[in-house]
């Protein structure tokens, strides 16, 4: 048997695009009877069962699934590793609830032990659920950052993440200063970034938390270093708005604050942009900036309906994000759930092609990694999960009735959660078997 190579036989399916520049039936691939065939951690081949098998090295074993569904792992552009004990807190909105519940939480990850700990649970959370790669908030601490990247890296995920810059108008025991946000971050960056799979992101918590010369000190990490990425919180809430108002009087908005100091381009994505006006949907599209939409968070702090029509009309890059803790659910199957109903509140709908799309490629190029991630396409990482269509006997019985791999692509995006993912393979390796 070869020692690299394997094959997966089993329903296959992928986006190719985005169904709103390509129209639904252009927008994906599938295969009812596929194989899927890897090779040192990438996909050697896709393509139909009969059409591949007969041409096959005899040494390749075939894993046959029955009643399963391959995609390529989910990609969640949006999720805070500190706030995993926290998830689930009651009553608050957003500048609430951070005094509340996320920075006393957050104050534990100054133990490396602790953070250790948080570090496992957090990816095994993320490989149950089917979620391969993920862009990741630390906390303020740099010990939070080396826990995550040293799990990351024995499981050898594709992983983007950065410690918290904040030096104003938080705790004094979770601020850093701008300089010291700028000497830990760059130390984080010369041990972590490029290193396996492994990518650092700039990370001021948001505006209101950092002075104008850290964000300066960020848009300068951007400059000093190749390919990193920018992540940060964007119009959430419209207290949060006013606040950033108040604070930067003299810039025309909040994006404006953000793109004064050159954190925008095609490696920054901004969480939520509940509400952007079109001058600011346009110009996250012109610096290829991208938006993380988080409808289970949007809704838990009641911070509004993002609004995906404006983002497809100008062309921003959007991908999706769970946003634990505020986010009730490390599940993307259970977040395009809640995406379905927050756009059928605006009279909107999304398509179960649209829902594939933002879960998997949408994430990809929202994190500028759509050559490496996201489909299935020969070449790519070898980072896919096995969606059982008898996850649960309700669901069972539900697909018996399914007509098209359209309705039952919208039925597992509707009934699905951790449960559903039967097994997650990171670069080729089995890394989750339910
Ligand atoms: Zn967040």
């Amino acid at each position: 048997m070869s020692a690299t190579r394997k094959a997966y036989r089993a329903a296959l399916l992928h986006s190719l695009a985005d169904p709103a520049e390509v129209g639904v039936e252009a927008s994906y691939e599938y295969f009812e009877d596929g194989l899927l065939v890897i090779d040192q951690g990438k996909i050697s081949a896709i393509g139909h069962a009969s059409e591949l098998l007969p041409g096959l090295d005899a040494d390749i074993e075939v894993v046959h699934y029955q009643d399963a569904l391959i995609t390529p792992g989910f990609i969640d552009t949006h999720i805070h590793f500190p706030q995993t004990g926290m998830i689930g807190s009651y009553g608050e909105q957003l500048l609430d609830w951070l005094n509340t519940y996320t920075f006393p939480c957050e104050r534990q990850f100054e133990d490396k032990a602790h953070a250790d700990k948080v570090a496992k649970l957090f990816l095994k959370e993320l490989l149950r659920n089917g979620t391969t790669s993920a862009l990741v908030f630390g906390s303020v601490h740099p010990a939070s950052v080396n826990a995550l990247f040293e799990e990351a890296e024995r499981l050898d995920l594709r992983l983007i993440a950065g410690k918290v810059m904040m030096d104003r108008n938080a705790p004094d025991y979770l601020t850093d200063t701008a300089e010291s946000g700028y000497a830990d971050s760059k130390a984080l960056i010369q041990r972590w970034h490029g290193k396996g799979r492994l990518h650092y992101a700039v990370t001021p918590r948001f505006a209101p938390t950092s002075t104008p010369q850290q964000l300066a000190l960020a848009g300068q990490l951007l400059k000093e270093f190749p390919d990193l990425y920018l992540h940060t919180h964007l119009s959430e809430n419209l207290k949060e708005i006013e606040w950033v108002k108040a604070l930067f009087p003299e810039r025309s908005g909040y994006l404006d604050v953000y793109d004064h100091f050159e954190l925008l381009g095609e490696r920054s994505v901004f969480a939520h942009a509940v509400h952007l006006c079109d001058a600011e949907c346009q110009r996250l599209a012109d610096t290829g900036s991208a938006v993380a939409f988080c409808p289970t968070s949007n809704l838990f702090l009641g911070s509004g309906l993002f609004n995906l029509p404006q983002a497809e009309q100008h062309k921003v890059k959007v991908g999706l994000g769970t946003d634990v803790g505020a986010g009730t659910s490390f599940s993307l199957l259970y977040t395009l759930n809640e995406a379905y109903k927050v756009m059928q509140l605006q009279g909107a709908r999304l398509s179960p092609f649209k829902s594939l799309y933002l879960a998997t490629l949408g994430g990809a190029r929202a994190l500028n990694l759509e050559e490496r991630i996201g489909t299935l396409q020969p070449g790519s990482d070898a980072d896919f999960i096995v969606l059982d269509y008898k996850a649960t006997p309700l669901l069972d019985y539900r697909l018996q009735q399914s007509g098209s791999i359209e309705e039952t692509l919208f039925v597992l995006t509707t009934l699905g959660d951790d449960r559903t993912i039967r097994e997650t393979f990171a670069a080729g390796r089995s890394v989750h078997q339910r």
